[in-house]
């Protein structure tokens, strides 16, 4: 299969401003811009035929030159929590996964920002794929506006139904930054979807120079993967460690401009028998102290062929009270979609089975 991404440029990965050079060099005034900007970005259209406003003439004038890049709903798979396993498919033929999990005062959309991943972390089904290729910012966008398309034709109610996105799918949201820094911009606009950046949590494995460049050029939250207290632990489960250990990764954590409503989440995956014993959730308190910031505890969710194993709830329960009793905000994320491998470290690109 080709690795191609499109040769014409993408309308939909396009800001406001370079949609209106983009119309101006075809003849056109500015105000055209803005009609197709929010065609592709409220209006969740697919292709320039259904902009039925502009003209013929126009519409094939852009079509020779540019491209509207939709990824196509290949598969919903409904969970008996809510929760809806989308798989999608881009122009070129690659296949990614965003996952739906509706609750009581919210609805979030986990989107993904890479076919695949680099980062190869020893327990997470994504890593097996490696990295295929970067999503686009419109493709990271498009998962949006094709999820909150098909909720609108379920029948829950418009225009957006999606009320936060976290970027935790496939993919290291890092070390794609400029494709996700536009696609934060273009979720922002108010011509588009229009999301607050306190809706928007972007997850990382700890790439500490591009934390800093985070920080510095976008409002969205921030969430660190650390999962391990010990840089002997951590490099065996998450291979960027060795790069970036824990006390470099903890010190740009300690420098993230904590603007309003900017705290940031540790993410704390529990591997029974590897990073979950009393003695670990002390050094994980110990690392914490004193930052403004919350810690994530997620059981482990199994993976066929990979050597971890899911913790008792009760072990869970006593690490939690652990961080608690030393003045740590930590809550146990709820497992949402494991029925159907739609829950955190279970996307992977079809072709293999998830058990
Ligand atoms: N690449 C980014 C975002 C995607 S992974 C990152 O690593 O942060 C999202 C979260 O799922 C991470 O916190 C990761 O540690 C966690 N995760 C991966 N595999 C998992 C699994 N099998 N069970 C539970 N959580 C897992
Ligand atoms: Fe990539 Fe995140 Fe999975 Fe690690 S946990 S391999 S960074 S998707």
């Amino acid at each position: 299969m080709s690795t191609a991404v499109a040769a014409k440029p993408d309308l939909r990965s396009m800001s406001l401003a370079e949609l209106t050079a983009v119309v101006a060099q075809a003849g056109e005034p500015g105000f055209r811009a803005r009609q197709i900007f929010k065609w592709l970005h409220q209006k969740y259209a697919s292709s320039l035929e259904q902009m039925t406003d502009l003209s013929k003439g126009l519409r094939q004038r852009l079509a020779e030159t540019h491209s509207v890049d939709s990824l196509t709903e290949d598969l919903a798979q409904q969970a008996s929590d809510g929760t809806i396993k989308f798989r999608f498919r881009t122009h070129d033929g690659r296949q990614l996964e965003s996952v739906y999990m509706p609750e009581e005062d919210r609805k979030t959309l986990c989107v993904s920002t890479q076919v695949g991943c680099a980062m190869g972390c020893a327990f997470c089904m994504t890593a097996t794929m490696g990295l295929v290729r970067n999503l686009e910012a419109g493709e990271i966008v498009d998962q949006v506006y094709r999820v909150n398309a098909a909720l609108m034709a379920r029948g829950v109610p418009g225009p957006r139904p999606l009320t936060n996105l976290v970027f935790m799918g496939m993919g290291e949201p890092l070390h794609n930054f400029d494709n996700l820094k536009r696609a934060l911009e273009l979720l922002e606009s108010p011509e588009g979807s229009n999301f607050s950046h306190r809706h928007l949590t972007v997850s990382t494995s700890g790439l500490v120079p591009m934390i800093e460049r985070f920080g510095a050029e976008t409002e969205a939250k921030l969430a660190i993967s650390l999962n391990a207290t010990t840089d002997e632990q951590r490099t065996e489960l998450m291979p960027v460690n060795k790069k970036w250990p824990i006390a470099a990764l903890m010190e740009a954590c300690r420098r993230f401009p904590a603007k309003q409503g900017r705290r940031l989440t540790f993410e704390y995956v529990m591997l029974k028998g590897v990073n979950d014993s009393l003695e670990d959730a002390m050094r994980l308190a110990g690392l914490v102290k004193g930052m403004d910031a919350k810690v994530n505890l997620i059981a482990y969710n199994q993976n066929p062929g990979l050597p971890f194993q899911s913790v008792e709830p009760s072990q869970v329960e006593a690490f939690h009270r652990l961080l608690t009793e030393r003045g740590v905000v930590a809550v146990v994320r709820k497992n949402r979609g494991r029925d159907i491998a739609a829950a955190c470290g279970q996307l992977v690109a079809p072709g293999r089975k998830n058990a």
